[in-house]
């Protein structure tokens, strides 16, 4: 099928039998149904709630066919789709409600309490639940698609995503593409990324696994990839690394998106499990989000085989692809940019460094003219020439494939010295003894700042005394001086959303807190 004939809404029309969902309790859902239902949402959005193209509507919801619907219909609707963590509180998802002037919120049932108390942060906006809301400020989905006509409304102008970042550094900035950024079939942009850039062929998403949250854009994006291959999108809700391998094996899963901290779970199974497990349905593993340590990643693919794709990018702008034999050939990287993108390592005046120098990353992605909702001076701080930083700093090889040392906020200053915790959470997390790890800055007399781990031991490690004196002893061979963590916290489980992304400014308040 040629790229100008793929697309959710012709498969829908062509073969509406095709069972485009299976839900995480396994009921299947046909492209002619799921094309129903997003046309009854889209009438009922403008009909009964009002919007009008460039207007919002923002979802609280799980890995469901509602927020499959919901957003399909905004892309058919002119709308900007915004999707929420389900795991917020009330203040926050009261701030992103209000910030995002969300005229429409759609909540799962099990968040409808927090949906309907964040509400209050944005005065006249309208609450639906997706199923039976419990209290009278929220109505159910049913009510908006009442009594309209499941065909398609006669004008379907191209919606887009306002993503907020995951917060990892500070509060979620809205990301704001132009409506044009996403085409009505599921996006454009999810087609050229995923097929041109991956070389994925169509029947890699024959049965699309999406197990990490599709709030996130990482994984909402290749999820509705296989609503544009006419594949078929595999639910499951709820990470265990137990069920992932099930859900694999019975659904004999083709490709999938993960992010490093499924990885570090499947790898604390017993041998035994992981060699029974059957994975040999898995042609495309697509992994991103956050740094993926290169032992961890190596066993992976040992264990994988050649078929895991990394990709670095952020809500804002990317994308670098880096293909399993790329990887192989320059371990470490997260890749080349994507044709669509451009990619420059520039010093702080803005000046192109030299091959292997560190620097800060910009990028492009088309013309992608990207904006921070609400805060200009964001927006003009973050770019340059045409490009545009998220302050992630790295350095490229003579091949053009870029390597992530870090990010800017999260630099620590040791006596001077420049250290990233990325790298010294990738040497933490290559013993066996060591399940999870994050590294943060604390206020040091004699060297300003100094590197401290918040480790959480696996299982298999000894009392934590000799845990702790064994990873000391290990980092002496493997970091210089002023990368050795100065102290250690040891934790039960770390902050981490479900897209494996860790929340630091929580490890330093917590630490406070305790100290
Ligand atoms: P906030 O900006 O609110 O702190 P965030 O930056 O974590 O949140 P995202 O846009 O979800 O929000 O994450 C993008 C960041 O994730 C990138 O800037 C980069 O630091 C990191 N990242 C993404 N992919 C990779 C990768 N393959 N390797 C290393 N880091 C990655």
């Amino acid at each position: 099928m040629s790229e100008e004939r793929t697309g959710f809404r012709l498969w829908a029309a062509a073969e509406p039998d095709l069972c485009a969902i299976v839900t995480a309790d396994d009921r299947r859902i046909s492209y002619g149904d799921l094309f129903a239902e997003v046309n009854r949402i889209s009438h009922g959005l403008r009909t009964h709630a009002g919007l009008r193209p460039g207007d919002t509507v923002a979802a609280v919801m799980t890995n469901s066919p509602g927020l499959v619907a919901l957003y399909l219909a905004a892309m058919q609707s002119g709308l900007y789709l915004v999707t929420l963590n389900y795991h917020l509180t009330a203040p926050e998802v009261g701030y992103i409600l209000a910030d995002s002037a969300a005229r429409v919120v759609v909540g799962a049932e099990r968040v409808e309490d927090v949906v309907v108390a964040a509400a209050e942060a944005a005065p006249g906006i309208q609450v639906f639940v997706d199923g039976l809301p419990r209290t009278d400020r929220a109505r159910p989905l049913s009510a908006l698609t009442a009594d309209m006509p499941a065909t398609s409304p006669a004008d379907t102008p191209a919606g887009s995503l306002m993503m907020y970042t995951s917060g990892t550094t500070g509060r979620p900035k809205g990301v704001k593409r132009p409506l044009s950024g996403v085409d009505a079939d599921t996006g454009a942009l999810t087609y050229v990324w995923l097929f041109r850039e991956f070389g994925m062929e169509r029947d890699a998403f024959a049965s699309w696994l999406v197990s990490a949250p599709m709030y996130h854009s990482a994984n909402i994006t290749p999820a509705m990839g296989a609503l544009h291959a006419g594949g078929t999108m595999v639910l499951m809700d709820g990470w265990t690394p137990e069920g992932f391998l099930r859900r694999v094996q019975a659904r004999r899963v083709t490709g999938t998106s993960m992010v490093p901290t499924h990885f570090y779970r499947l790898l604390q199974l017993p041998e035994p499990v992981r060699a029974g497990a059957d994975i040999s349905s898995l042609r495309y593993v697509l992994h991103g989000a956050a740094p993926c340590p290169r032992e961890v990643k190596q066993r992976i693919l040992d264990w994988f085989g050649p078929v895991v794709y990394e990709y670095y990018g952020s809500t804002e702008v990317g994308t670098t692809v880096a293909r399993p034999h790329e990887w192989l050939a320059h371990p470490g990287t997260v890749g080349r940019p994507a044709s669509i993108s451009t990619l420059r390592i520039l010093d702080e005046l803005g000046n192109e460094v030299p091959v292997g120098q560190t620097g800060i990353v910009y990028m492009r992605q088309g013309d992608d003219r990207i904006e921070y909702h609400n805060d200009p001076g964001k927006t003009d701080g973050a770019r340059r020439d045409g490009l545009m930083t998220v302050w992630d700093v790295g350095h490229v090889d003579a091949d053009g494939f870029l390597y992530i040392t870090g990010r800017a906020a999260e630099l620590i200053l040791v006596g001077g010295v420049n250290v990233y915790p990325a790298e010294i959470e990738a040497a933490l997390i290559s013993h066996d003894w060591v399940a999870d790890v994050g590294v943060v800055g604390t206020p040091d007399p004699e060297f300003g700042e100094v590197p401290q781990a918040h480790v959480v031991l696996a299982d298999a490690a000894p009392d934590p005394d000799a845990a702790l004196a064994e990873l000391r002893r290990y980092l002496t061979d493997r970091l210089a001086k002023p990368k050795r963590p100065e102290s250690y916290v040891l934790r039960d489980a770390l902050p981490r959303d479900p897209n494996g992304k860790l929340y630091k400014a929580r490890l330093t308040r917590a630490e406070e807190a305790s100290a």
